[in-house]
């Protein structure tokens, strides 16, 4: 996606997000869970413990950042791995916070390895080493901190070490979504949106949305436009799935790249195994793309299966793709 394109989804995206935790949907032992955590903190007058939310690209961890910094009255602070180079960079951050504020770290797994020490430190004792100078005439000045909270987010809870996840003193899995779950936020989205949604047209959009509300809600958009510019307005069935085929979603919910992916496992590598950077290269994207992005999904719905030598297709992927799958396919 273009960098103006970008935004802008992102601009449309905020003004969907749940504020509180009630408004949040489905995810119930995680907002339950959540609830009693800050719940506590605030009964206590402290701040609330470090929190850790894992789980693929749009499932709700910025938005659960954002929710823990309103719920506890706090100023949000947010930074990601790939931002903080340097542990200079990270000591920046952290001697600026304010007491009981919630820094936000997104891509957590992402952090150099010096800043990730230095976070340790500061996440348990409230302390950071600021070293100033250099060579042999540099000198640790110890800093101490404010209390505040870390949330960090990862699609990859697998690469952080243990130290830093040992940190977290409340750590949750989102998983993916249920259809009616989904159909409730996007029941949401176009009241916010100003949007007469059908019942069955949130059916049909919340069974293409892979289990991702940011999937629903770009959809939802979607099939928006499509009724202003052609139909009556009102997103019904019809321009539903008028949108959604010009966008390219199939009926199960796959997208172009979910389409690659299983294209180039079945075609090219006549079924797998396959490694994911050879499979990735082949269809020109970032392994971690593949990985994150559409690799659980396609596992989740039985079209793809990790094997200790790669990935394979199985029958029904070849199916859903129109081939004839070979004897030896995975059922
Ligand atoms: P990424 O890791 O890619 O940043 P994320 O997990 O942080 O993704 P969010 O940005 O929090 O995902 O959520 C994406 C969008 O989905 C948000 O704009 C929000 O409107 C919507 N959303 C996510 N979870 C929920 C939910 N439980 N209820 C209602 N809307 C939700």
């Amino acid at each position: 996606m273009d960098p103006d394109a970008d935004a802008l989804e992102r601009s449309a995206e905020a003004a969907l997000r749940p504020g509180t935790l009630d408004e949040f949907v489905g995810q119930r032992v995680v907002r339950d869970q959540l609830d009693l955590v800050l719940k506590a903190a605030s009964a206590r007058g402290a701040t609330a413990d470090h929190v850790l939310l894992s789980g693929p690209p749009g499932l709700g961890k910025t938005t659960l950042a954002m929710i823990v910094a309103h719920e506890m009255g706090a100023t949000l602070r947010v930074s990601s791995g790939p931002a903080i180079q340097h542990a200079g960079d990270l000591a920046a951050i952290l001697s600026s916070l304010d007491e009981g504020d919630v820094l936000f770290l997104d891509e957590i797994h992402r952090l150099a390895r010096p800043a990730e020490e230095m976070l340790y430190l500061a996440m348990e004792d409230f302390r950071v080493d600021v070293v100033v100078g250099k060579g042999a005439g540099a000198t640790s000045i110890p800093l101490s901190l404010p209390p505040f909270t870390v949330v960090g987010a990862t699609t990859r809870a697998g690469l952080l070490p243990a130290p830093l996840r040992d940190r977290f003193g409340f750590t949750a899995h989102l998983d993916f979504y249920e259809p009616h779950e989904l159909r409730a936020i996007l029941e949401r989205s176009a009241g916010k949106l100003g949007l007469a949604l059908d019942g069955d047209a949130a059916a049909e959009i919340s069974g293409r949305s892979r289990g991702t509300p940011r999937i629903a809600n770009r959809l939802l958009r979607r099939v928006r436009d499509w009724a202003q510019v052609h139909g009556s307005g009102r997103a019904d069935l019809a321009a539903a799935r008028q949108a959604l085929t010009v966008y390219e979603v199939d009926e199960r919910g796959l997208d172009r790249l979910d389409r690659a992916v299983l294209g180039a496992l079945c075609t090219r590598f006549g079924g797998g195994p396959v490694g994911l950077s050879t499979l990735a290269v082949s269809v020109g994207e970032e392994s971690e793309t593949v990985e994150t992005v559409a690799e659980p999904f396609l596992v989740r719905e039985g079209l793809m299966s990790r094997s200790p030598r790669g990935r394979v297709a199985t029958a029904d992927a070849w199916v859903h793709l129109g081939l004839q799958p070979p004897a030896d396919a995975l059922a």
